[in-house]
C-alpha cells in the first residue's frame, strides 16, 4: 500500500484536516513480478537451445567428425535446435506486439472456409507424415465476416498445429464451423493424447507445457496459445476447452463479426 498525506486548507485558510490518499499497489507489484518472471523464463528457455547447439559442435569439434554418421545426425539436432530458437524468438516478439497492440487490426471482409483452407495446407505435409486425416467445414454455407484475417489465420494454425503434434499416428483432426447470433463458432476437434483436468486452466499461460519433453520433441515453443488467447482477447472473442485424456482435445472459438451467411 502506498499512502500520501495533504493538509486540507478551506478558502479561508482554516486547516480542515487532511486527506489521505491510499495507492493500492498489489496491482503494479504483481504486474512487476510477471515481468520479471516472464525475463527469467524467456532466458531458461533461450538458453536451451543454444546449449544443445554448443555441445554437439564442441563434440564434433572435438573428433566426433571422423563418423559420418554420428556427423549427421549431430547436424541434424543442430539444425533442428535453430530452427526452435528461431521460432521461439519470432513467438516472443509476435506475443509482445500482440500484447502491447503494436499491430493496428486491419478489419477486412473475410472468407472463413478460405482462411481454413490455407492454415490447414501449412499442417498438411507434417500431419501426412503422420497419417493424420483433417476434415474441414463443408464449402456451404460460406461464411464471411468482418475481422483481421491475419489474426484468425495465425489462431486457426496455433491450433491445428497443436492438434496435429498432440496426436498420435493415424488420428482424427476435425475442423467444424457454425454460426450463432452473428458470431462463428470454430472447433478444432483432435483424437490426441488429451490434456490432464488439472492443466487446463495453466496451458494459455506462457511457456507452460504439460509435458515439457513432448513438447520440445514436437517444436513446441510454449508460447502458441498465449498467442492465441492474446489474438482472441484482441478481436473480443471467446475460448473453451473440453479434454479427455487419452481420448483427445476440442478447442472452441467465438468470434464476432459474421456479416453473411448463405
Ligand atoms: P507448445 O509449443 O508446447 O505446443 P502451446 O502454448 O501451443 O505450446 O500449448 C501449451 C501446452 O498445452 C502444450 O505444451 C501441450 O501440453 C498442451 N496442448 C495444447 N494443445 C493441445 C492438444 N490439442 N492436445 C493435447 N495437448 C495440447
Amino acid at each position: 500500500l502506498d499512502v500520501n498525506f495533504a493538509p486540507y486548507i478551506n478558502f479561508k485558510g482554516e486547516s480542515k484536516g487532511v486527506v489521505v490518499v491510499l495507492h493500492d499497489i498489489t496491482e503494479i507489484r504483481r504486474l512487476e513480478k510477471m515481468r520479471s518472471d516472464f525475463v527469467a523464463n524467456v532466458s531458461h528457455e533461450l538458453r536451451t537451445p543454444i546449449t544443445s547447439i554448443k555441445g554437439f559442435t564442441e563434440t564434433l569439434l572435438d573428433g566426433a567428425m571422423q563418423d559420418e554418421e554420428t556427423c549427421r545426425n549431430f547436424l541434424q539436432i543442430i539444425s533442428d535446435e535453430s530452427e526452435r530458437l528461431y521460432r521461439m524468438i519470432r513467438d516472443i516478439l509476435d506475443l509482445s506486439k500482440i500484447e502491447q497492440k503494436r499491430i493496428p487490426l486491419q478489419m477486412e471482409s473475410v472468407h472463413v472456409q478460405e482462411v481454413i483452407s490455407s492454415a490447414v495446407t501449412i499442417v498438411q505435409e507434417s500431419a501426412q507424415r503422420k497419417h493424420l486425416t483433417i476434415t474441414c467445414p463443408d464449402e456451404t454455407p460460406e461464411i464471411w465476416m468482418m475481422t483481421d484475417k491475419d489474426c484468425l489465420q495465425q489462431i486457426i494454425l496455433n491450433l491445428l498445429a497443436n492438434a496435429v503434434a498432440y496426436t498420435p499416428e493415424n488420428g482424427r483432426i476435425t475442423i467444424k464451423t457454425e454460426v450463432t447470433q452473428q458470431q462463428l463458432k470454430l472447433q478444432v476437434i483432435d483424437t490426441g493424447i488429451g490434456i490432464p483436468e488439472k492443466d487446463i486452466p495453466r496451458i494459455f499461460e506462457r511457456f507452460y507445457r504439460v509435458d515439457k519433453a513432448r513438447s520440445r520433441d514436437s517444436g513446441g515453443t510454449g508460447l502458441g496459445l498465449a498467442i492465441v488467447k492474446h489474438l482472441i482477447d484482441n478481436l473480443n472473442g471467446q475460448i473453451f476447452v473440453d479434454s479427455v485424456e487419452g481420448k483427445g482435445t476440442t478447442f472452441t472459438i467465438l468470434l464476432p463479426g459474421v456479416k453473411k451467411f448463405t
